[in-house]
């Protein structure tokens, strides 16, 4: 039996794992996708220490150095359910059943399992996914060199996925609901700098159209005298909710947004279940690198304390 098992295998979860291998124990890191949303981000500039970082080597980095612990144990796997162990025994911990049958236990577990990102559920949608409708504007705009885009959505994601995309594209449609962004002042910044964004604001689309591939979309107000928008591609980044999938059959008690609710230590309702990253009510919902290298350090810091019968500190909810 693991001392901990970590699920997810983005920056939350290769930190609490590199800080639950210093605290000597042993622990399980599984997860489905490899550098969690960490990959998606084509330039990270507030990561201290490193003026400017792809994401996608962030994240190796991450990984190299939580494997380098011989108290790591990393699996590629996902993970279908959490079960309590049979209490009535004397067990106490939790059994991670896999998707492939198997299963492995743990005296605790870290939930660190991100968020999945949102649908716009407007018409020609998932007809189109992956014919054109993405929702990594960063991860696939280099498909469209010299192709018109749109963009749609108003935060971090957004804007920074225009800017990037506006590297390759002819033109980036940048579709926001409201006049105002909510990203960082950084990015706006870059948006602004480049010739070929164009800004359609207090706008949104309500269909995606094509044949075998994405042709255009539809606005919902004109735009230039029509409201048909020819493109080749569509990126969503509306946001993302928190996968509390795991958490919700164990009985974890999630906050008003339903982010998984977790005390001062990053500990949940159910005792021996933690949380980190942006799954979490953490960090005041702000969902950073840093902010989840923190949590996933509290995490394992705090499953240390609960392993010695320490219970966790001020704020626990366990
Ligand atoms: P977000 O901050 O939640 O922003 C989502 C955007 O989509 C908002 O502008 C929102 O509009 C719009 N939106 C939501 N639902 C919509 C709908 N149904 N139709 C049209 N528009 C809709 O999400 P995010 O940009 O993915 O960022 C998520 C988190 O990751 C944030 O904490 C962010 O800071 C972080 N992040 C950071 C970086 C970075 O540091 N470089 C990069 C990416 C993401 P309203 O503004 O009107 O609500």
């Amino acid at each position: 039996m693991f001392d901990t098992a970590v699920i997810g295998l983005g920056c939350a979860s290769y930190t609490a794992a590199i800080y639950a291998a210093r605290y000597k124990l042993t622990t399980l890191i599984v997860g489905e996708t490899e550098g969690g949303m960490g990959i998606t981000a084509a330039e990270v500039g507030n990561w201290p220490g490193d003026i400017e970082v792809k994401g996608p080597d962030l994240m190796e980095r991450f990984r190299k150095h939580a494997l380098s612990f011989e108290e790591v144990t990393h699996k590629t796997a996902r993970v279908e359910a959490i079960e309590p162990l049979d209490l009535a025994r004397g067990d106490k911990g939790f059994r991670l059943r896999f998707q492939s049958g198997e299963t492995a236990e743990a005296k605790t577990v870290i939930i660190a399992t991100g968020s999945n990102k949102r649908h716009l559920g407007v018409k020609g949608e998932e007809e189109f996914s992956g014919k054109g409708v993405t929702y990594c504007a960063t991860c696939d705009a280099f498909f469209y060199r010299g192709k018109d885009v749109a963009v749609i959505g108003g935060g971090d994601s957004a804007v920074e996925g225009a800017a990037i995309a506006a590297q390759v594209a002819k033109t980036v449609y940048l579709i926001h609901r409201r006049k105002e962004f909510r990203a960082e002042p950084y990015w706006i910044d870059k948006v602004k700098e480049r010739k070929n964004i164009v800004l359609i604001l207090e706008n949104a689309i309500t269909e995606v159209k094509g044949d075998t591939k994405v042709r255009s979309v539809t606005l919902s107000k004109p735009f230039n005298g029509s409201t048909d928008l020819p493109v080749d591609g569509v990126f969503i980044e509306i946001g993302a909710d928190p996968a509390v999938g795991l958490a919700t059959p164990l009985g974890c008690t999630l906050d008003e947004r339903g982010y998984l609710k977790v005390g001062d230590d990053m500990s949940t309702n159910v005792p021996g279940i933690f949380g980190a990253g942006d799954v979490t009510s953490g960090s005041n919902h702000f969902a950073q690198f840093t902010t989840a290298a923190g949590e996933g350090a509290i995490a394992a810091n705090s499953v240390f304390a609960y392993l010695q019968g320490g219970g966790g500190h001020a704020g626990s909810m366990g």
